[in-house]
């Protein structure tokens, strides 16, 4: 990760107070590095790092944090405000302060998700706006989408407006808005055709509903695995339609999400929601600071930090770190302390929400009040042992593991676990301590 390679770089580069030309310049091409992999388009990453460059030059280095840790942190703010941290709430919010029915428009390539978006923002208008629901499909071409649309819109709770392949787009839109006005719909979706790759039919007759419609919000549906494909497809929407906004698709797969910086940048437009996964709960409001640190590859460490400074005991942690400064080993006692912190956190599905991809994915699986089960559970399994097999786990082998599960009331493997939990954890501190453990020890207590 990104985090990672910089932090290589960092080592060389201790105890210099301010960011210049010449002490970010490897840091700079890894930057570049990272936002290529993550399939920024190329205009895109020069323009984010020539931003990243200007602020950074001069940029002090605060408290304890090193030079590589201060450009990570102008990389990530940059990043997180070109994306549209930058934008206000306003901004960034459905536009529906207009006449009802406020019409919204959903336009985008075959595929990319509308008529699933459909279905999640007509979920996310009925359940948390409190709004009456309309949709509708003006997609002709496949019986199939139309139906599809019916079959979201009766799973979101809102209403669905008939149509049918024989009938002109134009006609079904505006048979849907009479029906929408008649029956005092507060919105109106509709849902559009869409090709597998842009032609000028497909957007003469999706400019021509838009011009019909005058919608409140007319946006664009797009795939984040695109990656820098992302660039053409939303240069010719944003050609031929008035884009208030951006909906990004499938982030639930593995893509980095260039595909958000490329699409901001092409079309100004902000990026509204999200969406995640073919079930209609996964639709969320953009957050631009997630994202960025998806693109970098590493989690909100500057968040993470705050939020573990606020429920970690500061005692113990200064306790931890004059230990291992001293040489001692990190042993199950010390894992226990540790255990116990977390355990008196309530807040550890929000951490993980700061994290890389891959853990967030986990954050929204959490159950805080689980978490502290199981916490629990594995403090009773440390319980468990003597002392001496606690400042030795080494110690522990089959007999005595036996004597552990049958003690804490829970089956071997769960023992094994916690050993191998155990044991990554001791790596992770041994390669902690080299490279400052107590000195990160000292700044969370302040
Ligand atoms: P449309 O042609 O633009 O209307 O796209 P659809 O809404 O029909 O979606 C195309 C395919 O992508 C379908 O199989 C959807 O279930 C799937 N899909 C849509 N949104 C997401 C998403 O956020 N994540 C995942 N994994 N699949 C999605
Ligand atoms: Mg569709």
């Amino acid at each position: 990760s990104l985090s990672q390679r910089l932090s290589k770089i960092v080592k060389t580069m201790r105890g210099q107070a301010r960011l210049t030309e010449e002490n970010t310049r490897d840091m700079l091409r890894e930057v570049r590095m990272a936002l290529l992999e993550a399939d920024v388009a190329l205009p895109v990453v020069r323009e984010v790092l020539a931003r990243i460059k200007e602020k950074a030059m001069g940029e002090e280095v605060v408290g304890n944090l090193n030079p590589g840790q201060a450009l990570v942190g102008v990389v990530q703010r940059e990043l997180t405000a070109v994306i549209g941290g930058d934008l206000t709430e306003e901004e960034r919010s459905l536009n529906l302060r207009v006449q009802p029915p406020a019409v919204i428009l959903l336009a985008g390539l075959q595929g990319a998700g509308k008529t699933t978006s459909a279905g999640k923002l007509a979920k996310y208008l009925v359940e948390t706006m409190k709004k009456k629901v309309l949709t509708v499909s003006a997609d002709v071409y496949r019986p199939a989408a139309i139906d599809q649309l019916k079959t979201v819109t009766e799973q979101a709770g809102a209403d669905w407006f008939p149509s049918t392949p024989n009938e002109k787009p134009l006609d079904i839109a505006a048979g849907a808005i009479d029906h929408a006005r008649r029956r005092f719909y507060d919105v109106l979706i509709v849902d559009t055709a869409g090709r597998l790759a842009i032609d000028e039919a497909m957007m003469r007759e999706v400019a021509e509903l838009n011009t019909f419609l005058k919608p409140a919000e007319t946006l664009f549906v797009i795939d984040a695995m695109l990656g820098q494909d992302a660039v053409n497809t939303a240069k010719a929407f944003h050609e031929r339609l008035p884009l208030t906004g951006i909906i990004l698709t499938k982030t639930d797969g593995d893509s980095r999400g260039g595909a958000a910086l490329s699409v901001r940048h092409v079309t100004g437009k902000p990026i509204k929601f999200v969406g995640s996964g073919e079930k209609l709960t996964g639709f969320d409001a953009f957050d631009p600071e997630a994202m960025a640190s998806r693109i970098l590859g590493m989690g909100d460490i500057v968040g993470l930090v705050k939020d573990v400074t606020k429920s970690i005991n500061i005692a113990e942690a200064e306790k931890l770190a004059t230990k291992l400064k001293a040489g001692d080993r990190f042993d199950l006692n010390d894992f226990r302390a540790q255990l116990a912190q977390m355990g008196a956190m309530d807040n550890f599905s929000s951490i993980l929400e700061k994290l890389p991809a891959q853990f967030q994915e986990m954050a929204g699986k959490v159950n805080d009040k689980e978490v502290q089960k199981q916490v629990r559970r594995t403090m009773g399994i440390i319980d468990s042992m003597t002392p001496l097999e606690r400042r030795k786990p080494e110690l522990i082998k089959a007999s005595r593991k036996k004597r552990i599960a049958l003690g804490a009331g829970v089956p071997v493997q769960e023992v094994n676990r916690l050993l191998k939990q155990f044991e990554q954890t001791q790596e992770m501190m041994k390669r902690m301590k080299k490279g400052g453990l107590s000195r990160m020890m000292r700044a969370l207590g302040g």
